[in-house]
């Protein structure tokens, strides 16, 4: 007879206890492992092979969509921290009013539009020392410590 519980039907050709090829092994509703025979190559069986499709129930979406705000990358205190860092740095980078480069760098700055350049005075090095006579100043501490 030809029903859904009928288990006789084909059961010699079936892939019954004593098959000795690679089960799926998926999870099942059941609890225990599918015993469908793998594919080779991604070792599941047919229907176990792939991605997830993701949740089917509202309720399922649901949960997901509460997971996924409350963790990661965009978070609002996250996302606040960041605002508040990009200002920091928009502050910091409005006090810069001296640049000093690798003389080298002379023909990229002046590739540069001249309205982006307002304020800034450019200073062009061929060594360290140069670099330490115009950012250090001439003043000295008044208890310099000597070091041995
Ligand atoms: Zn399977």
């Amino acid at each position: 007879m030809l029903t859904k519980g009928n288990v006789e039907i084909g059961i010699e050709t079936r892939f019954g206890p004593n098959w000795p090829g690679v089960r799926c092994g998926a999870r099942t509703k059941d609890g225990g492992e599918c015993q469908r025979p793998a594919v080779k190559r991604t070792g599941r069986c047919t229907r176990h092979s792939g991605k997830s499709t993701g949740p089917r129930t509202k309720a399922g979406r649901d949960k997901i969509a509460t997971l996924h705000t409350t963790h990661g990358r965009f978070t609002k205190e996250k996302r606040q921290a960041a605002k508040k860092r990009a200002e920091v740095g928009r502050t910091v980078r409005a006090e810069i009013k001296q640049i000093i480069l690798c003389e080298k760098n002379l023909p990229n700055v002046e590739e540069i539009k001249e309205e982006y350049l307002k304020g800034l005075k450019f200073h062009y090095v061929k060594n360290m020392r140069e670099v330490l006579d115009i950012a250090l100043t001439k003043q000295r501490v008044k208890e310099p410590k000597t070091i041995q």
